[in-house]
């Protein structure tokens, strides 16, 4: 299935285009139909399924439809933690660009500027407004904020934002909200207390359910503890010794891609990169160039570990660990498939160990860590219980995230 054969506006269509997306996921499948059709949904999936955009794309097929009425707001998306909600409005941002849509974030910064420009945004309307529930309640409670006309609520992580405490924040909001709405329930579990809010918000809802699969037992998974410094040793080292015509290595960002496909290439290994800033026929014509084994190595971020399929890889290496633990199982996923067998192998620097821990326990197995070949040189110790820095977002006033034509 393609997103045009699920009858995308062709302004949300051209955002999936810029964001890299080629196919829709399964959750994708599933929710865009229903959503399209006014339905509500309890949804079940996980991060990392694609669920932000399965909501998100509906929602801008809307909008770039009809217009808000000036001064209303259109749709309200509640997630638990700051964190989940950048991601979800930096997604908000990339596949909404050409639409036009207005967005406000209502979460950030605890500092009066912030505040008011929120205030601001809010009282003279917006298409869609993501937010955590205890500064949407601040807002709401002193009563500017026009959701009396709201469309679409959607409620993200909803087992996490009970298990938060948030169940009175989030009916005090939904209180402000006309009845005739349509509202859409994501959860990563399914827990009674969940069900029950789900019977006290939404209206006959569909119910669709995804499961991240765990990796299959025919790829052999493995890491090295190694500095920065020494991953593009260990490339060459590993395919010394292996016989690897098909490979791809997976880095967490752009930048990251970019300088890992450069040093590759420094070395005289045959590698080129794909990411969403080359434009569509590039990024076919480079795909194709691996599927048909004339590229031994493809340099990618997470965008190609799930929406596309590439069968019969050999090895998979992650050049560092990804930021959410199903992107692991996604990226690996792209070896060993049908009857083949594969291996995929993990660098951890000293600041990726948590992570990697975390990785191991959602599928439930110790990888086999590998001491690093002489020649590269000592490693990072092992000591993954080593506490990690955090980012810090901040809030902003409403933007218009339209491309001006
Ligand atoms: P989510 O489960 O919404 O947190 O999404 C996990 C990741 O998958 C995000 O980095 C998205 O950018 C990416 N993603 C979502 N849908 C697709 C798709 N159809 N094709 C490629 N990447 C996707």
């Amino acid at each position: 299935m393609t997103f045009k054969e699920l009858n995308l506006h062709e302004d949300v269509l051209q955002g999936l285009d810029a964001m890299g997306f080629e196919k829709p996921t399964p959750i994708q499948e599933q929710s865009i139909p229903i959503v399209l059709d006014n339905k509500d949904i309890i949804g079940i999936a996980q991060t990392g399924t694609g669920k932000t955009a399965a909501f998100l794309l509906p929602i801008l097929h809307k909008i770039s439809k009809q217009e808000t009425e000036p001064g209303a707001i259109n749709t309200l998306i509640i997630s638990p933690t700051r964190e989940l909600a950048v991601q979800i409005d930096q997604q908000l941002q990339g596949l909404g660009y050409f639409t036009g849509a207005t967005s406000i974030p209502i979460y950030g910064g605890g500092d009066g500027d912030d505040f008011s420009q929120q205030k601001r945004a809010l009282t003279e309307g917006a298409d869609i407004i993501v937010g955590t529930p205890g500064k949407l309640m601040s807002h709401l409670n002193l009563g500017y904020a026009k959701i009396d006309r709201l469309q679409h609520l959607i409620l993200d992580e909803a087992d996490r934002m009970l298990d938060m405490g948030f169940y009175d924040d989030i009916m005090k909001i939904i209180s402000h909200l006309p009845k005739e709405r349509q509202t859409l329930l994501f959860s990563a579990t399914m827990p009674p207390n969940i069900r029950k809010m789900a019977k006290e918000i939404l209206v006959d809802p569909e119910e669709i359910s995804i499961a991240i699969s765990k990796p299959a037992e025919k790829v052999v998974q493995a890491a090295f503890m190694a500095y920065d410094t020494q991953k593009v040793d260990l490339v060459k080292y590993l395919l010394r010794f292996n016989d690897v015509p098909s490979l791809i290595i997976f880095a967490s960002t752009k930048i990251k891609v970019k300088e890992v496909t450069k040093s590759l290439q420094a070395e005289g290994l045959n590698a080129k990169q794909i990411s969403s800033d080359l434009e569509q026929t590039e990024r076919e014509a480079i795909l194709n160039e691996f599927k048909s084994k004339k590229l031994p190595i493809l340099v990618a971020t997470d965008v190609i570990s799930r929406g596309i399929d590439i069968d019969n890889i050999d090895m998979v290496i992650n050049y560092d660990v990804p930021n959410d633990a199903e992107d692991y199982v996604h990226r690996i996923g792209r070896t060993a498939r049908a009857s083949a067998e594969g291996e995929a192998i993990t660098f951890v620097n000293e600041d990726d160990q948590h992570r990697f821990l975390k990785i191991e326990q959602l599928i439930e197995k110790e990888v086999r860590k590998v001491p690093l070949p002489t020649s590269i040189g000592e490693g990072p110790e092992y000591n993954p219980r080593r506490s990690r820095g955090r980012g810090n977002h901040r809030g902003r006033g409403k933007r218009n995230f339209k491309k001006r034509r």
